[in-house]
């Protein structure tokens, strides 16, 4: 859920190789995660959406946490209203909005 989540987050989709990371962009990620999982564990469950994005369609499952794209197929991305793609990548789950997270 977090790697979905965090790709959202920065704009970076699921099909770009790590090695296409700046090292920048790595560390976004990285300290953003770090806050992500700290937050996690203080409150007991994951948080991954900002609030001024919290609005929109329910989790995806009762008692599941909110998410930008985590297991919302189908659903409008909770940024620009695109429905949010899947698909499987060598035994995994993607789930990534192809507006806000171009190839
Ligand atoms: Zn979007």
């Amino acid at each position: 859920m977090y790697r979905a989540e965090l790709l959202f987050r920065h704009h970076v989709s699921p099909f770009r190789p790590g090695t296409a990371l700046s090292a920048d962009e790595w560390d976004a990620m990285w300290a953003d995660l770090v806050a992500l999982m700290k937050v996690g564990v203080r409150v007991g469950k994951m948080v991954v959406v900002r609030p001024e994005d919290d609005h929109g369609e329910p989790s995806y499952a009762p008692d599941r946490p909110r998410t930008y794209v985590y297991r919302r197929q189908g659903a409008a991305c909770r940024r620009c209203g695109t429905p949010v793609a899947h698909a499987v990548m060598e035994a995994r789950n993607l789930f990534w909005c192809p507006t806000c997270q171009p190839d």
